[in-house]
């Protein structure tokens, strides 16, 4: 899955062992030199239309920057981890508002120093800090190439204060299963319709996997979550997502239901996307529908608020009728 096709790299990144080990696997591959991941100049310049084709490269590189942001939703900070950037493409990724064009995935060779970071800053809270540590791209997704995952998980479920999280919209969680995780790591399963993963969240697993990947980690007694996230309001979307509501009460386990909080973002989406979308994926569907949304500034475009409400009424009114297991944390 998501095999890269050329390697962009830092000079420096190779002097660490994740570097050395990324260099080996990917021996076969193109390797080219650049100096800052931040500015690939042949790469910025690009057409739009070439969107798909620079999600096939990966940038190995050196973190520099490591501040925690405070964040006051599931995770005390956001913290900048092991990579940014994905290969997927959804047509609405946030990150596009980050990186534009360049949202292709990008990994950051300097594991222990982030690492060791967050261990110390959980030792000094007062009380268990969370971290979220995937608000910059999908640590499934990356821990297939580096194994980063796997790595963070061992070193963080031996220590004794704290807790990470991330979402995650892919199944690939069997190498996981077996590791101490000490319950220290809590994995945000982000679900759509079918019909939804198919047509706009582009390179993503199915629905199916994603559920048992839940029943999976619940069953090797990770703490887990469920993000219904973004909805997406195309004109059929209530019919839509009480399917979902449906295939989740019939495919999740009890003991996952029993365990899993709820969170739910509907969707925004921005004037680069539109852009971004529309070269380089011209047949998509078009996911800006000037009728529903409204700007919110910056480019920005979100539902209009009534609209909204009524989306979030009918939400909550549909979860606590098809799941009334799972307690629901925030709709936004
Ligand atoms: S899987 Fe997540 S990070 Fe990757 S393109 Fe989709 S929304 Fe963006």
């Amino acid at each position: 899955m998501h095999e890269p096709k050329r390697v962009y790299y830092e000079e420096a990144a190779l002097e660490y062992e994740l570097g050395k080990i990324l260099r080996q696997k990917y021996a076969h591959l193109e390797w080219i030199p650049i100096e800052n991941h931040n500015n690939i100049p042949e790469l910025r310049q690009n057409p739009n239309s070439e969107f798909a084709k620079m999600k096939q490269a990966i940038v190995v590189a050196v973190r520099k920057t490591h501040k925690f942001t405070e964040n006051h939703k599931t995770s005390d900070f956001l913290v900048p981890y092991t990579s940014s950037g994905c290969s997927a493409a959804c047509l609405y990724c946030y990150l596009v508002c980050n990186y534009n064009k360049c949202a292709f995935l990008r990994l950051f060779v300097n594991r222990e120093q982030m690492l060791s970071k967050i261990i110390k800053t959980a030792e000094k809270g007062g009380r268990d800090l969370t971290f979220e540590i995937g608000s910059n791209s999908d640590l499934i997704l990356e821990n297939e190439i580096t194994e980063n995952l796997n790595w963070t998980i061992e070193n963080f479920g031996k220590t004794k204060k704290g807790f990470l999280t991330f979402p995650t919209k892919f199944d690939m969680v069997d190498p996981l299963l077996s590791l101490r995780h000490n319950c220290r790591i809590k994995i945000r399963m982000s679900v759509n319709p079918e019909e939804i993963i198919k047509n706009i969240e582009y390179g993503t697993s199915h629905l199916t996997n994603r559920i048992e990947a839940v029943n999976k980690l619940r069953n090797a007694g990770y703490p887990v979550g469920l993000l219904i996230a973004p909805v997406v309001m195309l004109p059929n979307w209530k019919e839509q997502y009480s399917d979902l509501l449906l295939k989740l009460r019939e495919c999740l386990s009890p003991e996952a239901k029993h365990h899993l909080p709820v969170e739910v973002i509907f969707m925004t989406y921005s004037y680069v996307h539109r852009m971004i979308n529309n070269e380089a994926f011209p047949k998509a569907v078009e996911l800006y529908d000037k009728d529903r949304m409204t700007g919110r500034g910056m480019g920005k475009y979100c539902y209009k608020p009534g609209l909204k409400e009524d989306g979030e009424q009918f939400l909550r009114e549909e979860i606590s009728k098809v799941l009334p297991e799972v307690k629901i944390e925030y709709i936004v």
